[in-house]
């Protein structure tokens, strides 16, 4: 069966930086798979269009450039935030400040982010809201396990049921 719109996908693949020899930031494997319900917009679409028509135990190497992936790295993404914010119970949580870290923080309005620390002053803190893989050239290489159909109910909830699945 062949990889198109609605069909349950099952594979692994690494992630690299730039090509096959750059540097490792995710990988999937046999035994702990990716599975997704193909054309439903859940992986770029560069992603799904060099997957598109691919059978079990096929392979795939392609690259996806910055622009079409999480977009260029933004300058004014970094802010400066005031230590109080990461105040709890009357203390600094110096823990959760090591640079590196990402944070999860809310705004306002109730939207909800990951920042990176990147250092922490007397009365502020550095923060990089970019996306941890802006401004980067991504390669993706790996094999297709299984395609299979997918259920009416992994359709209507625009989800892949596995065995592990027990939401309902
Ligand atoms: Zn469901």
């Amino acid at each position: 069966m062949q990889i198109k719109k609605d069909k349950v996908v099952t594979l692994t693949y690494d992630l690299r930086i730039d090509n096959a020899m750059g540097e490792l930031v995710q990988s999937t494997t046999k035994e702990e798979p990716m599975t997704f319900i193909y054309g439903h917009g859940q992986l770029l679409p560069l992603f799904e269009q060099n997957i598109d028509g691919l059978k079990s135990t096929n392979t795939f190497d392609f690259k996806i450039p910055t622009s079409e992936a999480y977009g260029e790295f933004d300058p004014t993404a970094i802010m400066d935030l005031d230590i109080n914010v990461f105040m709890h119970d009357g203390q600094i949580d110096t823990e959760l400040l090591s640079p590196g870290n990402y944070v999860p923080l809310s705004d306002n309005d109730g939207n909800h982010y990951q920042a990176r620390v990147m250092r922490v002053e007397e009365n502020t803190v550095k923060m990089d809201f970019n996306h941890p893989l802006a401004g980067k050239d991504l390669h993706f290489q790996g094999e297709i396990i299984e395609v299979r159909e997918a259920t009416s109910d992994e359709l209507g909830h625009g989800h892949v049921h596995g065995k592990h699945c027990n939401h309902h």
